[in-house]
């Protein structure tokens, strides 16, 4: 199409005198490779059947002139120069023919000498406008594979190379359009990588980008080629699971994920195992647009993380309120921290035998800005799941331990403050430097504290309770279990571990009166916890009745509504004794 480097330029001469065509012929054929023709007519003719380097024509020819023609050869090939010959020394003319777009002019008669130099500079000028469009065409490619890239990066996750969330909505936007038509089912898997946060925290983002990356190949393995896998962002991955046939076919694909899992992760520099936690929604039970049934299977993922990880839910309609409620009261629980919208009421434990006070048990509550006074049993459990009980845990430690010490300055006789230590607490690593410090900074000798944990939390990692129990017990701090008979501990392993008391709980305690298996439990209890040494503390003590019994069976200490509801500290001081002033501690 163009004149390459070894074959000679193409020209066109164009005159309607035939002597001047044969005399430019003659003159530049021998190096270049000329046509000619006599009329524009004729020239477009050749021109729309070849392309020409450069075209040498007449300006006044019968039929159109050659002003004319120029705008038209360079419509047919934008590339190909044109020089015009004009028999007209006129100036005028030679400035229409620049302006008409020609690259220069010849007049005649013509000068040879002219010609040979104007045609190498027309060729020269040809050559510049061909690099030139290369150069252009070359930058449009590359703007071209720039958009494709930057394409890409909107679609696709760059770590693990799958399509990200837009990708995602896109595909299940159109499937959901599919389906509606065809009948079918979908099924929408949200995917989460259980502790994936703790791996990139520990290990950091190198190895943390190749779990990812590995984890999104088998995922990979475990779909067919039309559905799609795809990374949210984080830990988040989700899969569309196009025309299956129910529920089955959903859990069987979980069931490969869970598979393909029993493998290690092999990282640079350390092997690992990964589990994963799946919510599941379906198309049309679950929702009918994509937004909908990534909510819902958002909210089942949520459910299925909350019980532990390693399992999947299917959505059902409750977890939505679910979700919502407990996001709200999340958000008001990290504010309750900052604004100091806790209080603690005090419940006195009292001695079976002689109704005396030996000490008292620190309750939480939430003083809610809107709901009032807001029961632990409603936040304790939430703010487990979140970590908030650690802050919460520790602020409760410190005031209840600053008022203890404070009723002792006061005069009243010295009592045991109970405070309760939740799982999550227990296993905090700075747990224990916490409470040394804070009994420091209050100033409360450490056998005033007592504190309370429950089975489970020892369960979960015998050794390491002993291991604190000890620390603590040493420094003198009481021990005491708390709704005991709930937890599956054994009294035997109990043994092992230096605890003071147990406190039944009040499950057992609220009918023994009435059932014969709770009283033998409670009987069982006591009779075993006094063969270890351990005092009994009986929990929600309502009745005189109880109390009797508690007595016959030598139930140390009663707690409950009988004897004084949980209570501000200052309602609490009229029911303590006060000690002469020469013992006071001080
Ligand atoms: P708990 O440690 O077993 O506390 C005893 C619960 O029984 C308290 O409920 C108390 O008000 C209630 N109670 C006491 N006597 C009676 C009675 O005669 N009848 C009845 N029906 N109930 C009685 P509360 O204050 O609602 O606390 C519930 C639980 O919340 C506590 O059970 C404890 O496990 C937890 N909790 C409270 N404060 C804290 C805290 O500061 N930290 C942690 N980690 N947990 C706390
Ligand atoms: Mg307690
Ligand atoms: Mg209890």
């Amino acid at each position: 199409m163009e004149a390459g480097h070894n074959s000679k330029p193409k020209l066109l001469i164009i005159d309607d005198e035939k002597q001047i065509r044969e005399l430019l012929v003659d003159l530049l054929g021998g190096v270049y490779d000329c046509s000619d023709a006599g009329s524009a007519e004729e020239a477009l003719t050749a021109l729309s059947k070849q392309t020409f380097d450069l075209v040498i024509s007449d300006i006044d020819m019968g039929g159109m002139s050659g002003l004319e023609l120029v705008p038209r050869v360079h419509t047919l090939s934008p590339d190909t120069v044109v020089v015009m010959l004009s028999g007209n020394q006129d100036l005028e003319f030679a400035i229409r023919a620049l302006r008409a777009g020609a690259f220069d002019y010849i007049t005649k008669p013509i000068d040879l000498r002219h010609v040979e130099a104007s045609v190498e500079r027309a060729l020269q000028h040809s050559q510049l406008l061909k690099e030139k469009r290369r150069y252009k065409e070359q930058i449009e490619e590359l703007l071209q594979q720039r958009t494709a890239q930057v394409d890409r990066l909107a679609y696709y996750d760059t770590v693990t190379q799958l399509p990200n969330r837009a990708l995602f909505e896109d595909r299940l936007t159109q499937a959901v359009a599919v389906a509606k038509a065809s009948g079918q089912l979908l099924g929408v898997l949200f995917i989460s990588l259980d502790q994936f946060k703790k791996v990139n925290d520990s290990l950091g983002h190198g190895p943390g980008d190749s779990l990812l990356r590995e984890f999104a190949e088998r995922l990979k393995s475990c779909i067919s080629r039309t559905d799609t896998v795809a990374r949210f962002g984080s830990d988040e991955f989700a899969l569309l699971r196009m025309g299956i046939g129910g529920t089955t076919d959903v859990i069987e694909t979980i069931g490969s994920l869970f598979q393909v899992l029993r493998f290690s992760f092999d990282l640079p520099g350390h092997e690992l195992y990964a589990t994963a936690s799946v919510g599941v929604s379906l198309f049309p039970f679950d929702g009918e647009d994509s937004q909908t049934l990534l909510k819902n299977a958002g909210a089942a993922l949520y459910r299925a993380k909350k019980s532990g990880g390693a399992n999947y839910q299917f959505f059902t309609a409750d977890m939505h309120e679910l979700a919502a409620g407990r996001l709200a009261l999340e958000t008001n629980l990290r504010r309750a921290i900052q604004n100091e919208e806790f209080l603690i009421h005090y419940q006195p434990r009292v001695s079976v035998d002689s109704l005396a006070i030996t000490g008292v048990e620190a309750l939480v509550r939430w003083q809610h800005p809107q709901f009032g006074l807001v029961s632990p049993s409603e936040f304790i459990p939430l703010a487990e799941d979140t970590g908030l009980i650690v802050p919460i845990g520790e602020w409760v430690l410190r005031k209840a331990c600053e008022q203890n010490r404070r009723w002792q300055e006061q005069g009243f006789a010295p009592i045991r403050i109970a405070v309760n230590i939740s799982a999550r607490q227990f296993h905090d690593q700075d747990l224990s430097q916490t409470v040394i410090r804070i009994l420091h900074e209050s100033g409360l000798a450490p056998h005033y504290l007592d504190l309370e944990l429950t089975e489970s939390s020892i369960m979960q990692n015998v050794e390491f309770a002993a291991e604190v129990l000890t620390r603590w017990k040493n420094m003198g701090i009481n021990i005491s279990i708390d709704d005991f008979g709930t937890g599956f501990s054994s009294l035997a392993s109990l043994k092992r571990l230096p605890i003071d008391a147990l406190k039944i709980d009040q499950s057992f305690v609220r009918d023994a009166t009435t059932d014969q298996d709770d009283a033998a439990i409670v009987m069982a209890i006591t009779t075993l916890a006094h063969n270890l040494r351990l005092k009994v503390v009986a929990e929600g003590v309502e009745t005189e009745e109880q109390l009797r019994f508690l007595r016959l069976l030598r139930c140390d200490e009663i707690q409950g509504f009988l004897f004084s509801k949980p209570l501000p500290a200052d309602m609490l001081v009229s029911l303590f004794d006060s000690v002469p002033k020469d013992t006071r501690v001080s």
